[in-house]
């Protein structure tokens, strides 16, 4: 079974987005050096821990230490002589005299740190001037390619599988921790590079804490439990979350599942191309206030996954962003009362032309009995 959901997958092409990324960098620098982990692999497909790509306007130079000589060569063999590759720790000189006519070099200011940028000062990139930029790279990963959101599909057809496999555990005592040990292992023993993030199992009270550390705290008949999850396919992520009543729910535990619910659906059909991120944030939030637990519902509606399981597009109160196809999105509203418990219902959406298209399907079915 490994591999299932794996193997039809196409490649991804990184020559266009070295071309969007000098188009989107050209009325900043002459030059970027790409250092944020995720950026690098998007651009270059290097998976390395330690690495940096120094994008000029006709070619691109990745720099990573000894350890990576031959994953670094391998992943950049598609790209062929676009990207150049340098083993080395003191780049000092491959850098100045790549940047010799220069006069502009933009970092990533979200992701260097202060070591760092001094360094690209006094020993980099010494003949020209730094300038700022930020999330240049992220705004191109926005809107997914098909091959993209395939992957994060994949991901979330393992959770899906996963999640199935666990629910005989909810209704025999077993502890949060144990549920989300055999979660994770059920997506790797899948094909998945792992989980996408720490996998959230919150029983009874600490269903009231969204993301709540699974513990040795039992599963037992009366409670609420929140399972939040999701897997990496080819280090994309997918993102899920779905509440178990263990027994049938006491009638407040009904209220809470079914205002959550009203809320995930209101918001799912407002996830739409053209509207305004914040409007879908509306359109749940109001069912929540309707029922008078605004004040329980704590974080944004929802948020953009793709190589990071948050990115920078929020589905927030505050966010001014616009939907549009190829985005990738959760809805994920939540309601939590301290001390009782809570409920959250979550699912990754792919924004199509027509409308939306979950690409996480588990079941929401809360009774286990
Ligand atoms: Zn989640
Ligand atoms: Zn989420």
């Amino acid at each position: 079974m490994t591999g299932r959901h794996l193997h039809a997958l196409a490649p991804i092409e990184r020559r266009p987005r070295l071309v969007r990324l000098r188009m989107a960098l050209a009325p900043i620098a002459d030059a970027v050096l790409i250092t944020k982990r995720e950026n690098v692999r998007w651009l270059t497909g290097f998976t390395g821990s330690a690495g940096m790509v120094l994008v000029l306007d006709d070619h691109a130079i990745l720099v990573t230490d000894g350890r990576y000589q031959e994953q670094a060569a391998t992943e950049l063999a598609p790209l062929g002589r676009e990207v150049g590759l340098e083993i080395t720790t003191q780049p000092n000189a491959v850098f100045a005299a790549a940047t010799s006519r220069c006069s502009r070099v933009a970092l990533e200011a979200d992701d260097v740190s202060w070591a760092l940028s001094r360094r690209a000062a006094t020993d980099w990139f010494t003949t020209s001037d730094l300038v700022a930029s930020s999330e240049l790279v992220e705004r191109l990963r926005e809107i997914k390619e098909p091959a993209e959101i395939a992957r994060i599909e994949a991901a979330a057809t393992i959770a899906d599988d996963a999640l199935a496999g666990v629910r005989s555990m909810l209704a025999n005592r077993a502890s949060e921790a144990e549920v989300a040990a055999e979660i994770e292992a059920a997506m790797r023993r899948a094909g998945a590079d792992g989980p996408g993030f720490e996998t959230i199992v919150a029983a009874g009270p600490h269903a009231a804490e969204p993301h709540h550390h699974p513990g040795p705290r039992r599963i037992e008949r009366g409670d609420l439990v929140v399972i939040d999850m999701g897997a990496m396919v080819d280090g994309y992520c997918s993102d899920m979350t779905r509440t178990f009543s263990i027994g049938e729910p006491a009638p407040q535990q009904r209220r809470i599942l079914d205002v959550v619910t009203a809320a995930h659906d209101a918001g799912v059909d407002a996830a739409r191309p053209g509207t305004p991120t914040r409007a879908v944030d509306a359109a749940a939030r109001d069912v929540i206030r309707a029922a008078g637990w605004a004040e329980h519902f704590v974080h944004p509606t929802g948020h953009g996954l793709g190589l990071e399981i948050h990115e920078p597009l929020r589905l927030s109160a505050t966010s001014d962003a616009t939907l549009a196809p190829g985005h990738a999105v959760t809805v994920e509203p939540g309601v939590y009362l301290p001390g009782v418990g809570g409920a959250r219902l979550e699912d990754t959406l792919e924004i199509t032309v027509a409308g939306n298209r979950a690409l996480t399907r588990a079941p929401v079915d809360p009774v286990v009995a």
